[in-house]
């Protein structure tokens, strides 16, 4: 099999699941019980806050966990505006991850005002909409770090410059930044960014939200004491566990995995655009994470390119996994101002630690003859693009 889509999710690093059956079979307390087995099990679960916080620059006490980078995404939102109760407007891109976007569609219906910040044709924001955009009601500034369709890299550091001149609150969605370019709440200066377990190789269910001390935030969900009464509810223990260990590794590992997987994206690109006619870059060619990547390819449906790959054990994707059952064109590519024909056509590959030059090699001999064969007999004109 070579797996293509680890922007979708990642496969669970074997030492993360050795470390999670262990801890299934020694640990069944607690955390919020007095006596030592809860004991126990809350250190443990401070102990994956604390490596958590160290690899983000954060102290432990700034990190909260979710059950998703989704339910982090709308912790952060929804907690700060309904905070900000005089506070009504919001400003997002409009590229946004849907656990963005629907968090702020609903937040419309519900009489607060959101801006959407346009991107150019690579995918990026344009920062002089969004300082347009600011106004004395401004809540919030969410917008990602980088995105999971493209790759491309939000100029982060800027946004925090303008919302700062203004007193606003910024929020990054750092689900797709984090474990593959460096991720400093303090560098960024963000007040809120979220991450989640299953985009580095750790469990499903187990995300986190980094809020930056003296925020004012409301809790999503209501109920117990657990992560200071902000995330009530007791804890996912095996997940934090797993998130924990696959953050270690993620430390340890970061730079080789860096400079193999850089490399195997580089051999991948150079061999798409050298042997497959008119294909068409989609994202930004310097700021953007190597390991995404999304071409067009003219003339033919997306669909038809990824069961035809299926075929031959290449898994890819057609966009984001959230948006892989719906007949809409993708709002990201719609965004940089694709067609829906073109966007249609667009095949996202995403690479992660686990990929080989082997894997590369099986894509650039499948890939080319697949397209060629599919254009042979599409309707569809390849010139038109
Ligand atoms: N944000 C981005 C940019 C993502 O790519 C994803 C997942 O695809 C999410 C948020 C949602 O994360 P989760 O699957 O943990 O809910």
């Amino acid at each position: 099999m070579v797996y293509l889509d680890n922007n979708a999710t990642t496969p669970l690093d074997p030492a993360v699941a050795d470390k999670m059956v262990h801890f299934l079979r020694e640990h069944f307390g607690n955390p919020s019980s007095l006596y030592p087995i809860g004991r126990a099990v809350k250190e443990i679960v401070n102990e994956a806050r604390g490596t958590i916080a160290k690899a983000l620059g954060a102290s432990q006490s700034e990190i909260f966990f979710t059950g998703s980078g989704t339910e982090s995404d709308n912790f952060a939102i929804r907690g700060i505006l309904d905070a900000a109760a005089d506070k009504k407007d919001l400003i997002i891109s409009a590229i946004e991850h849907p656990a963005v976007l629907q968090t702020a569609n609903h937040l419309e219906t519900k009489g607060y005002k959101v801006s959407y910040v346009p991107v150019d044709e690579h995918g990026l924001i344009d920062l002089d909409f969004l300082k347009d955009a600011v106004t004395p009601r401004t809540a919030l500034i969410s917008i990602m770090q980088a995105n999971n369709e493209l790759g491309t890299i939000q100029p982060i550091e800027e946004v925090t410059k303008i919302a700062r001149e203004h007193g606003i609150r910024v929020h990054t969605d750092a689900v797709q930044a984090f474990g593959k370019i460096p991720v400093n709440v303090r560098d960024l200066g963000v007040d809120l960014l979220s991450i989640s377990s299953h985009k580095i190789y750790g469990p499903k269910g187990i995300g986190a939200l980094y809020i930056r001390k003296g925020t004012q935030i409301s809790p999503l969900i209501y109920g117990g004491h657990q992560e200071r009464e902000m995330r009530a509810g007791t804890e996912n223990t095996i997940g934090i566990v797993g998130f924990g260990e696959a953050v270690r590794i993620l430390k340890e590992q970061s730079s080789g995995d860096k400079k193999r997987v850089d490399k195997l994206a580089d051999r991948l690109k150079k061999g798409i655009e050298e042997t497959i006619p008119k294909v068409k870059f989609n994202g930004h060619e310097t700021k953007r994470i190597k390991w995404t990547l999304n071409y067009a390819y003219p003339g033919l449906e997306a669909e038809a390119i990824l069961l035809a790959l299926a075929t031959k054990d290449i898994f890819v994707s057609t966009g984001s996994a959230c948006s892989e059952d719906s007949e809409d064109v993708s709002h990201v590519l719609s965004a940089i101002g694709l067609r829906p024909e073109i966007a249609r056509s667009s095949i996202r590959m995403s690479l992660g630690r686990f990929n080989t030059e082997e894997d590369i090699d099986i894509v650039l001999r499948e890939l080319p003859e697949i397209v060629e064969n599919l254009r042979k007999i599409s309707a569809l004109d390849v010139d038109d693009y």
